[in-house]
């Protein structure tokens, strides 16, 4: 059955009627033989994709797999940071387009993903981040997206705990500040999509890890093995982050990408406290403060490459001394727990989303530490590229194929963090 809409009147009829309706969100299907789509990967990535397929392209007979619970990988685990200020011009394309459907998402899904556009600002502590981060803004307002220079009194005033003591080790010398940037619900985006994709007839199959992908004679994909069974597909979309390079070897293709652990840490719970989200790349630390009141501090990625969902306790350490010094007054909080992902990073740092040499194979990798931010735009050009067969002009420059031609989208240089 599917779930009620949820409406001011389904509300209403609840509230006078006894129980409310406890169904489950999506359905639990066995796997069947075969779909038109299979999507290896029940991330907010995979579940958008899953939706677009079925809701703008009318391909409804699609599996979603995943190998643990729906969710559980990086989009359970990030920070829930929201943003388009990205410097390259496809860059800013790709998010600023995820931006603006996060603005209808909850309207969109029926489901509230409790987006909160309370602003972004990315702090400047030297002379080189003032000139990469006004570089920034000219380049965006050129492309119509809001990014602004704010003195270090202004950017207090925005956020009052920020400290501005003399002497201190990273001075804070002004910030840019995207207004529309901000946070949104990681749970609720995953099983928001899962719930309205569901409802048009995808299926969600939890526990199922794809174990091997196989291809006909012509060298075409032509199914999966899973550990439920196998399951026939012409097309297969690989949704895997952190694993993307061991999904994308069972159909033998080796990716230019690496696997690092990334972490990240919460407080015990405060009362409102901090009422945006700031980011600092030279320390690589930032901040916010969840609905539940805890302080969500995001790290940088360890130095090494694993596939250990931890991070290194030094990494975490030497943020919160950042933190600490940045904002004073959380000097005395404790800290609740603190976790990992494992984050697919590519040689320029941007995604890949695309075409593959294997026809019927389609890849969507690479987001590193940020792609949280993208799953409303990358789930939509994902799907047209998987309907059609062609890439949407949106993810057009992410191919697999930029790292043959050389025609990258260097957002390493441009940008160090993009969380
Ligand atoms: C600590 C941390 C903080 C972050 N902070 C931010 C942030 O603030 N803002 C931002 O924009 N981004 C952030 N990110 C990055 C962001 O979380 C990811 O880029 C994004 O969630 C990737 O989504 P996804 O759907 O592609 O991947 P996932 O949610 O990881 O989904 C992939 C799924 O594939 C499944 N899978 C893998 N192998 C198989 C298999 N063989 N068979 C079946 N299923 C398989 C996995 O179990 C997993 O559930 C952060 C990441 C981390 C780890």
């Amino acid at each position: 059955m599917a779930p009620s809409r949820f409406s001011l009147l389904t509300l209403l009829r609840q509230a006078f009627s006894g129980p409310p309706d406890l169904s489950a969100h999506w359905r639990s299907p066995a796997p069947g033989p075969a779909y038109d789509v299979v999507i290896i990967g029940a991330g907010g990535h995979g579940l958008a994709t899953a939706f677009h397929l079925a809701a703008e392209h009318g391909i409804r007979r699609v599996a979603v797999l995943e190998k643990g619970w729906l969710g559980g990988g990086n989009t359970g685990r990030n920070t829930t940071i929201v943003r388009s200020n990205y410097l390259m011009a496809e860059s800013a394309a790709l998010y600023e387009h995820a931006l603006r459907l996060w603005e209808g998402l909850s309207q969109a899904l029926n489901y509230n993903v409790m987006y909160s556009p309370r602003g972004v600002m990315m702090l400047a502590h030297n002379v080189h981040d003032i000139a990469v981060l006004k570089r920034h803004i000219y380049a965006n307002r050129l492309a119509g997206i809001d990014n602004e220079w704010l003195s270090p009194a202004e950017a207090k005033a925005f956020c009052p705990p920020l400290n501005l003591a003399g002497g201190m080790r990273y001075p804070v010398l002004g910030a840019a500040l995207q207004r529309r940037g901000g946070t949104a619900r990681h749970d609720a985006v995953a099983w928001g999509y899962a719930r309205a994709a569901s409802a048009l007839g995808v299926d969600i199959i939890q526990n199922c890890e794809v174990t091997a992908i196989d291809r006909d004679r012509a060298g075409a994909v032509s199914g999966v093995e899973t550990t439920r069974g196998a399951i026939a597909a012409r097309k297969i979309g690989v949704v895997a982050a952190g694993h993307t390079s061991v999904v994308m070897a069972l159909a033998g293709l080796r990716m230019p990408l690496e696997s690092y652990p990334l972490q990240a840490l919460v407080s015990e719970p405060v009362k409102p406290v901090f009422p945006c989200v700031v980011m600092s790349n030279t320390i690589h630390a930032y901040i916010s403060q969840s609905d539940k009141g805890e302080l969500v501090i995001g790290a940088g990625t360890d130095a090494y490459v694993s596939y250990s969902q931890t991070g290194g306790l030094h990494i975490a350490t030497h943020t919160l001394d950042a933190i600490c010094e940045l904002f004073p007054m959380f000097r005395r909080l404790r800290m609740l727990r603190n976790w990992g992902g494992i984050v697919d990073v590519t040689p320029d740092r941007s995604p890949i989303i695309g075409l593959t040499p294997v026809p019927g194979l389609f890849v969507n990798c690479g987001w590193g530490t940020g792609g949280f931010k993208a799953t409303p735009g990358s789930g939509q050009v994902f799907a047209h590229t998987i309907a059609t067969g062609a890439p949407h002009p949106i993810n057009a420059p992410f191919s697999l194929d930029r790292f043959r031609c050389g025609r990258l989208i260097d957002e390493a240089a441009a940008a160090a963090v993009a969380h």
